[in-house]
């Protein structure tokens, strides 16, 4: 006889139901993408000729490790690259993109970011708050941006702005991130590409963080000149525990990888101490991961429509990441959703999530996590600051049978306390 493993009202399962009858032909799209790039992946590895000799561990320096060396061969076919950068030295996505833009940029230079402010914990990264702590900024690297004009990339300002003055390098920023602004297709990149490309020689660097496998080209083939990620979202598949990579021209790989190590060691340097078998495995894993989340984050869209609340993006919209933001209207909704869905998550279920003041905030923030990996944010998450309008950032899902019970029981708990 089959169990009842969770206890759902009726009406927090019916609602479930009809969510999952209204995306169906979301589901069927997202089916595509992942069966297309699960064979580019696959072909990849057999083109490259893995073998299981390449997962051995090296030490030391780290010289002549094969698995290193054909990682990097393998995630530049995947992304339609020259040559990429794989690693597990790279400690997240901030230090993936910092390493990128430090080898790329010159004193004097200009980096032009053309999606508005971008994601936080690049703002130290750059400067953007003058602190003398090595920022880009104190190394004489001009700042410049170009804001959203309706959030969305303001093409005619951008063209001024690359035409007016000699621009270095244009940044793009792919994912929302915790913003409520739309994400940027491939499509929308290869817009703002085609006009920098005409109207400048800058460089275009695309933060694909969230980004990766959600569509089936990635920035790197509509003419992004580098890209960069963790591997803690979606490009280690769930399996990397730690890692980024950059990927694009092989001149500025190069760059960056004198950066990632020294001037004259670059990527000849860096032991694998037998990390190289997961990362072949967590992006063997990466597209289906993927898929997994993006049905997640559809399923909370639907799921949270029912009830009449808002989201960005909404259920029927394509997704470009793996990020979904609901408007919960009030604090209480916000808690009882975080600490319904931590009561879901596979590790650390018996914790319950409160608001608290993390350092860098201005608001109290909350957020739900129980993941194998340290802050993985390709598991099942959300993270809500306590202010207007009071909206929960969710992403993940290592699979979709298990983050949907999460993200019921986030609906649960706000149905225990009566706010649904
Ligand atoms: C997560 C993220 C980063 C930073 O990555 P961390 O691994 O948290 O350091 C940068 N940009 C975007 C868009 C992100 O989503």
């Amino acid at each position: 006889m089959e169990q009842n493993f969770f206890k759902i009202d009726s009406k927090v399962s019916i609602a479930a139901e009809k969510a999952l009858e209204c995306i169906a032909p979301q589901f069927k799209i997202t089916d595509e993408i992942t069966e297309y790039n699960q064979q580019k992946v696959l072909s990849a590895f057999i083109k490259n000729n893995v073998s299981e000799s390449m997962f051995g561990e090296s030490t030391g320096y780290g010289y002549g490790d094969r698995g290193r060396e054909v990682i990097d061969r393998v995630f530049a076919d995947i992304v339609g690259a020259e040559d990429a950068l794989v690693r597990h030295n790279f400690t997240c996505g901030t230090h993936t993109l910092a390493v990128a833009l430090y080898g790329m940029l010159r004193p004097g230079d200009i980096m032009l970011c053309v999606t508005g402010t971008p994601y936080d914990t690049i703002h130290s990264v750059i400067g953007i708050n003058g602190k003398g702590d090595g920022s880009l900024a104190d190394y004489g690297i001009i700042y410049k941006q170009v804001d959203l004009k309706d959030d969305k990339p303001d093409l005619e300002a951008i063209k001024e702005a690359v035409t007016k003055e000699k621009i270095k390098l244009v940044y793009i920023q792919r994912s929302r991130g915790y913003s409520l602004r739309p994400s940027l297709s491939c499509e929308e990149i290869g817009e703002i590409a085609k006009i920098v490309k005409e109207n400048s020689d800058a460089d275009i660097m695309v933060d694909n963080c969230y980004g990766e496998f959600t569509q089936k080209i990635e920035p790197t083939q509509v003419g992004a000149d580098i890209i960069a990620g963790s591997l803690i979202k979606n490009a280690g598949g769930g399996l990397a525990r730690t890692g980024g990579y950059v990927a694009g021209r092989a001149d500025l790989v190069e760059k960056i990888s004198y950066r990632l190590t020294t001037p004259g060691l670059g990527r000849e340097v860096g032991a694998t101490l037998g990390m190289s078998r997961e990362l072949f495995m967590g992006i063997f894993f990466a597209p289906h991961t993927v898929g997994e989340a993006i049905k997640a984050a559809y399923f909370t869209a639907g799921l949270f429509e029912q009830f009449g609340f808002e989201t960005t993006p909404t259920s029927k919209e394509p997704r470009f990441d793996i990020v979904q933001s609901v408007l919960l209207r009030n604090e209480e909704n916000l808690i009882a959703f975080c600490q319904g869905m931590q009561s879901g998550a596979p590790i650390d279920a018996f914790v319950t999530p409160e608001p608290w003041d993390m350092p860098g905030y201005d608001n109290k923030v909350i957020m739900a996590a129980g993941a194998f990996i340290g802050g993985a944010s390709i598991e099942l998450s959300a993270d809500a600051p306590l202010r207007e309008p009071y909206a929960a950032w969710m992403q993940g899902g290592l699979n979709f049978h298990s983050a949907k019970m999460g993200i019921m029981l986030a609906a649960q708990k706000m149905a225990e306390r009566g706010l649904i």
